[in-house]
């Protein structure tokens, strides 16, 4: 057995000069340690030995087991110490490097578009309003003369979050809003993201942006609206736009009308853009429905008023020439670069 140990001692002896690393120390000590370890091996042929046999061997296996285990625990702060100074070796912060260059971005059509509109207005006087894109239907809707099974409603699919409360499907609530908490009167106007149940494609997008305007006043007429619409085309589209009005129907106006500007492309003779109207249409507008302002508490025997509304989408791919809605979103810097 003796024998035995002495083999056993210098094999730990050079597999432990050999180790590099704590993982080959832990290796070392599972082959003489493990459960089948050699010198667990050593220790359990001791129950061969006689009685008269077993203290002295044990002595030798305890010293040897000592020593070895002596070697092992050295070795494994050394090797501890040098993985330490290898590790803030390589972490060694190089200031020769050059830096991240990190790039300033790019302001997107539809901010751009937004912000000419909103400039254009607030020249005229008009202050901005906000409010909440999760709405309730009373204002969404009910405010704007357009009731609960209504078929005005169709035309507006829905994101409904319980029956009271949906995606705004426009910004008029925050008309509706303003009408009933702001002194009179009011010239406002009311940029931001609405929703509609819309499949993507070139001209629809379930979330998309307008801007809507409204005065409130005495005296206010369609001329005001005129006057209004047509300082904003000039200002959008360059000083020699038009507009033209085509009656049409909406719930929250009386007269209403489609808004025409003339087209940029052929100035209004006819072009393959304009498919030969030398007009493009681009908004809503008309006078506030009394039945509007009575429900928003406003007197319209006293008051009247006139409100519009646009999407910035529509702007911006005008304005822009770009000839899908769908590029607006996908967010390609390549493409909104060239704005
Ligand atoms: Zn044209």
């Amino acid at each position: 057995m003796k024998e035995r140990l002495v083999q056993i001692e210098s094999d730990a002896e050079r597999a432990i000069a050999q180790s590099a690393n704590l993982r080959d120390i832990e290796e070392a000590r599972l082959r003489f340690w493990g459960k089948k370890g050699e010198l667990t091996a050593v220790l359990r042929g001791m129950a061969a030995l006689t009685p008269e046999e077993r203290p002295a061997a044990g002595q030798l296996v305890n010293e040897a087991r000592a020593r070895i285990e002596a070697r092992l625990s050295e070795a494994e702060a050394r090797l501890t110490r040098l993985a330490l100074e290898q590790k803030i070796a390589a972490e060694t912060l190089d200031i020769t490097l050059p830096g991240k260059r990190r790039s300033p971005g790019h302001k997107h059509p539809i901010t751009l578009a937004t912000e000419a509109i909103c400039e254009t207005f607030l020249g005229m006087g008009y202050q901005i309003a906000e409010g909440p894109e999760i709405e309730i239907d009373h204002f969404n809707f009910e405010l704007l003369n357009i009731p609960k099974d209504h078929p005005a409603r169709d035309t507006q699919d829905t994101f409904y979050i319980d029956d009271d409360v949906v995606l705004r499907t426009h910004t008029s609530p925050v008309q509706v809003r303003t009408m009933l908490t702001r002194p009179l009167p009011i010239k406002i106007i009311c940029p931001g993201r609405v929703y509609r149940v819309d499949t993507a494609d070139a001209t629809h997008s379930p979330v998309f942006h307008q801007i809507e305007g409204l005065v409130v006043d005495r005296g206010i007429t369609m001329g005001d609206l005129v006057g209004a619409l047509s300082t904003f085309a000039k200002n959008i589209f360059g000083e020699d736009t038009k507009i033209r009005l085509r009656p049409h129907h909406f719930q929250f106006t009386e007269p209403s009308a489609e808004v025409d500007v003339t087209c940029w492309e052929c100035g209004g003779k006819g072009c393959r853009l304009c498919k030969n109207e030398g007009f493009i249409e681009l908004l809503g507008a008309g006078v506030v429905n009394p039945k509007v302002l009575k429900m928003c508490g406003i007197d319209p025997e006293v008051y009247s008023g006139f409100a519009f509304g646009l999407g910035i989408e529509r702007v911006a791919t005008c304005k822009y020439n770009i000839n899908s809605m769908r590029l607006l979103y996908e967010n390609d810097i390549r493409f909104l670069r060239q704005f």
